[in-house]
């Protein structure tokens, strides 16, 4: 192996080699070349880092740290990582090939999700109840649930972690996190943040490997409470499975067959920029990455005049140059299925009237370019199964019903795009389309105060938001006698 910069795991506040002495290589998808060595984890590790979360959570300053202290260090962290975001903004491009000025602005915004958590860490609080027994007390505590293990893709490797990170945190738990084995790099440079805030030993520990070696050992883990999985929908299966060795909590942020819908009398220049970037931004990986298009008929050739001339000149290369829009792929196979899924399109009889090749200009790395499928059947496996890249199926439909009908004729259920003047058919149209997120006017906006999740193949549970703390925590009842009298009958419910 080269000379490259080489990354161990991050156990019990130690980095620590492999069980195995074995390294393997991640690759630069801008070059298509290894640029470092990531530690290949297996159980030991895994056994070695839950129980290590296991005894901070039970046994340590964690444990005994009110959550306002819990919440300074939130804070803390999410300065470091402001004044950090640029430098682990070169790490998420070099390592996942997303562009760099999306990155940096990703970056810069990071921060805000520990503010947030950390403003919520000692707002979590239970309720007194008012219970219909003369005599009795009742009042609910929401408490930690204990180790949670966290897995994450390659698509957006630190906000899908931090989506996870700081609810879990606030709430007192300890985490144990396993990057994508490709994007591992920018998680353990953004560790030395945790250490520097004055995180306990133990509290975020970090795995690295492959799902098989460590993903399925860590989910099945009996000391492991609460799993936090985003990625496809197959190993997602597998998260499930293994749950039942511990019981624990899922929550499943998968991916999605997104609808962007434009009725007649939407602002089409705005509409045309929502479709691109709902499908070209990060070059279509991204779980809400709106795949489908419905074009009113009224304004189709309209519509699709302004996005076939924008889309012709989005500039593909370099993610580190400041002017490109659209970087490479992530992985060589990602770049393949996108392959696989183009000419399964032209098959099903799909019409492809941009792109669908690698450009010739770019020899080395994953590129491909932004791809347009018209008409393909709704009922195709292109305009059903998610893509993940920048190929967009453009539908034309006629009435608000039949669009609704077609939106929602998925088994994903993530995300959705309305643009539209008429203040009426927007609220109307996302109560019914069958989504978790629906942007009227707009797309791909993100906040921490916002949940997100879905529903259907697209999983279970919600990050994002004041709901998402809740989803870290447990409640516990507590019941007190106030009476002074004797217990007369020990053999009735009282
Ligand atoms: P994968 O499902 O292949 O991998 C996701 C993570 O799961 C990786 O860390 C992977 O490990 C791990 N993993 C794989 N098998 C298992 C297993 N048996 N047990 C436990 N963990 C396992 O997804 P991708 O990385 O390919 O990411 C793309 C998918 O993620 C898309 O479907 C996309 O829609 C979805 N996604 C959803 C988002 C959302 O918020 N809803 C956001 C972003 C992406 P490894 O790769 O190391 O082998």
């Amino acid at each position: 192996m080269g000379n490259f910069k080489k990354y161990n795991m991050y156990i019990n506040g130690q980095w620590v080699e492999p069980s195995s002495g074995e390294y393997f290589e991640s690759v630069n998808p801008a070059t298509g070349k290894p640029w470092c060595l990531i530690a290949r984890g297996n159980e030991v590790d895994v056994d070695r880092a839950v129980l290590a979360a296991h005894h901070t959570f039970t046994n340590s300053d964690w444990a005994d740290m009110s959550y306002t202290e819990r919440g300074h260090l939130l804070r803390k962290l999410g300065d470091l990582l402001a004044v950090h975001a640029d430098e682990l903004a070169q790490y998420e491009t070099l390592d996942n090939g997303k562009l760099i000025r999306e990155m940096r602005g990703q970056l810069n915004y990071l921060p805000e999700f520990f503010y947030y958590y950390a403003g919520l860490a000692d707002k979590i609080h239970g309720e007194t109840l008012p219970i219909d027994k003369k005599d009795m007390f009742v009042f609910s505590s929401r408490e930690p649930i204990g180790v949670v293990a966290a897995i994450t893709p390659w698509n957006s490797p630190l906000y899908l972690t931090f989506l996870k990170l700081a609810p879990a945190l606030a709430a007192g738990n300890t985490i144990v996190i396993k990057p994508s084995e490709y994007t591992s790099a920018s998680l353990l440079e953004f560790v030395k943040l945790i250490e520097e805030a004055g995180f306990p030993p133990g509290v975020v520990n970090i795995l690295t490997g492959f799902g098989d070696s460590v993903g399925s050992p860590l989910t099945s883990h009996p000391l492991v409470k609460r799993i936090a999985f985003t990625g496809g929908s197959e190993s997602a299966k597998h998260v499930v499975r293994n749950s039942a060795n511990n019981f624990s909590k899922v929550s499943l942020e998968l991916g999605g067959k997104s609808p962007n819908i434009v009725f007649e009398d939407a602002n089409l220049e705005n509409a045309a920029m929502g479709i691109i970037a709902g499908i070209y931004g990060a070059s279509g990986q991204s779980c809400v990455a709106g795949s489908r298009a419905f074009l009113h008929e009224s304004i189709y050739d309209k519509i699709m005049k302004i996005i076939v001339d924008r889309v012709s000149r989005i500039k593909v290369g370099d993610p580190m140059s400041q002017d490109t829009e659209m970087g490479p792929l992530a992985t060589l196979s990602q770049l393949e299925n996108v392959e696989k899924y183009v000419s399964l399109g032209k098959q099903e009889g799909g019409r492809l009237i941009h792109g669908g090749k690698r450009p010739e200009y770019l020899t080395d790395g994953f590129y491909y370019e932004p791809t347009i499928f018209e008409h393909p059947d709704n009922e195709s496996r292109i305009s059903r199964e998610e893509v993940f890249g920048p190929v967009l199926s453009v539908i034309p439909f006629k009435t608000e019903e039949e669009v609704i009908k077609l939106a929602n004729s998925t088994d994903y259920g993530l995300a959705a795009g309305i643009w539209v003047s008429d203040i009426a058919k927007a609220h109307r149209v996302a109560k019914r389309v069958r989504a978790g997120i629906v942007w009227i006017n707009t797309y791909r906006s993100v906040s921490p105060i916002a949940p997100i999740g879905g529903s259907g193949l697209s999983g279970y549970g919600r990050e994002g938001g004041i709901e998402a703390i809740y989803e870290y925590t447990q409640t516990k009842t507590v019941w007190v006698n106030t009476s002074s009298e004797k217990i007369q009958d020990p053999f009735i419910m009282r």
